[in-house]
């Protein structure tokens, strides 16, 4: 079941899972134990119109929904989610504040070329001491003539190695905690710009990630998001919210992938004489697992719908993003089980999936914050 699918929701679905089976699938094994994303797709995916399709046809966009973006990333997701993270922190997170809230100027130099997929852009919002607490960020930028000076440090950017730019967060009146925060563009080509080697990680390796450390690093005024200091909060929190939501459908993408290896696999497992999928102990299993993947994509469009319909979404985003990345961990775990010692086994692919799952319950908020931001939201 799916939430108003449209035919042209439909269509997009047939084209992104063909692109993503032809295209995508063949490259996986090799990126992720290489943990190199294949950079070539960027291009590709931007000839296709998969890789941005959110954004404007002015700017070279597909003037899509969100609900499209939805189904795209579900559709990476099942195939490989090391590459779906990449795309997600280049279209969804980096990208997206210089739509919202960049000049003309920086539309041109850096938001036209991102969805054209020339330049790779990354978010750098965590350091190594503030993750869940966003104001403790110790990166600061100081006013120097037509620049601002940065300095600290970003932990764990995905596409850090890889990218162009990185929209980063500092604080530009650090006395105004929260309010005092400001989003730059700093290019990889900055004066005191660093990236560490890459991250080694547990799933998602072909997302190549990094700590990223600013020393005196020059950035030009008109590098500032917004163009005044402070408001950067809004602008990451709109961010976020976006994010959210697409998280839902990541969790999705990588449910269907382990319900299907499991159904696959039951058929095939012969244990006492018969595929163990005669067993009603797996066939319970395999139903929930259908009647939560269903849930988390009919969920998930919902919520995209009211995004798209310009409703406040702060509550319903930390709530989708709740419920599917938690809800994934019961169907991931189900279908290790499913696939006994042999999921274990790195030959099958149920394992990648259940590591590259376990993120999301961490990524873009924790399952704490969100039931924090929910709990307020309602009123508590
Ligand atoms: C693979 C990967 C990719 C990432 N990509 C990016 C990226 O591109 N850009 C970026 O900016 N960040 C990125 N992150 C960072 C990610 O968003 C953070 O890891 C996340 O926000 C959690 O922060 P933390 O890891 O510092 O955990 P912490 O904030 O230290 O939390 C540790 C634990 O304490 C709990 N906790 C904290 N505060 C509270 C509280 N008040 N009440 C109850 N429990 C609490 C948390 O829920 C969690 O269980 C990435 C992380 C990973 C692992």
């Amino acid at each position: 079941m799916a939430y108003q699918l449209t035919e042209e929701h439909r269509i997009f679905r047939d084209a992104i899972r063909a692109f993503a089976e032809n295209e995508i699938a063949p490259l996986v094994e090799e990126a992720e134990e290489t943990e190199t994303f294949p950079k070539h797709l960027f291009k590709r995916m931007a000839e296709y119109g998969f890789l941005c399709p959110r954004y404007p046809e002015e700017l070279g966009g597909g003037g899509a929904d969100k609900i499209a973006e939805c189904i795209l990333v579900e559709e990476l997701t099942r195939v490989c989610s090391g590459i779906a993270g990449a795309v997600v922190a280049h279209s969804g997170l980096g990208a997206m504040p210089i739509y919202q809230y960049g000049s003309e100027e920086q539309k041109e130099r850096f938001l036209v070329p991102a969805i054209k997929g020339e330049k790779i852009a990354a978010f750098g919002l965590t350091e190594p001491n503030a993750g869940s607490d966003v104001a403790s960020l110790q990166t600061r930028a100081e006013r120097d003539g037509d620049n601002y000076i940065i300095n600290g440090s970003k932990m764990f950017i995905s596409n850090g190695p890889i990218c162009d730019y990185v929209v980063v967060a500092a604080y530009t009146q650090p006395e105004r905690r929260g309010e005092g925060i400001n989003l730059f563009i700093v290019e990889r080509s900055a004066p005191g710009f660093n990236v560490s080697p890459k991250l080694k990680k547990v799933g998602n390796r072909c997302t190549e990630t990094a700590e990223l450390v600013f020393e005196d690093c020059v950035v030009p005024a008109s590098n500032m998001i917004g163009g005044k200091e402070g408001g950067g909060f809004k602008q990451i929190d709109d961010t976020l919210i976006s994010g959210r939501i697409t998280y839902g459908s990541r969790s999705t993408g990588t449910a269907q992938a382990a319900y299907e290896l499991s159904a696959q696999y039951a058929k095939e497992r012969v244990q006492f004489g018969r595929p163990i999928i005669e067993f009603q102990a797996t066939r319970f299993k395999l139903a929930e697992m259908a009647m939560n993947v269903d849930i988390m994509r009919t969920y998930t469009y919902y919520t995209a719908h009211l995004y798209d319909s310009g409703v406040n979404v702060r509550k319903e985003s930390s709530m989708v993003k709740l419920f599917c990345t938690e809800t994934l961990q019961k169907i991931l775990n189900d279908a290790m089980q499913i696939h006994g010692g042999y999921g274990y086994m790195m030959e099958y692919a149920v394992q990648r999936h259940w590591r590259d799952g376990r993120l999301f319950t961490v990524t873009e908020g924790t399952s704490e914050v969100h039931k924090m931001v929910i709990a307020r939201e309602c009123g508590f």
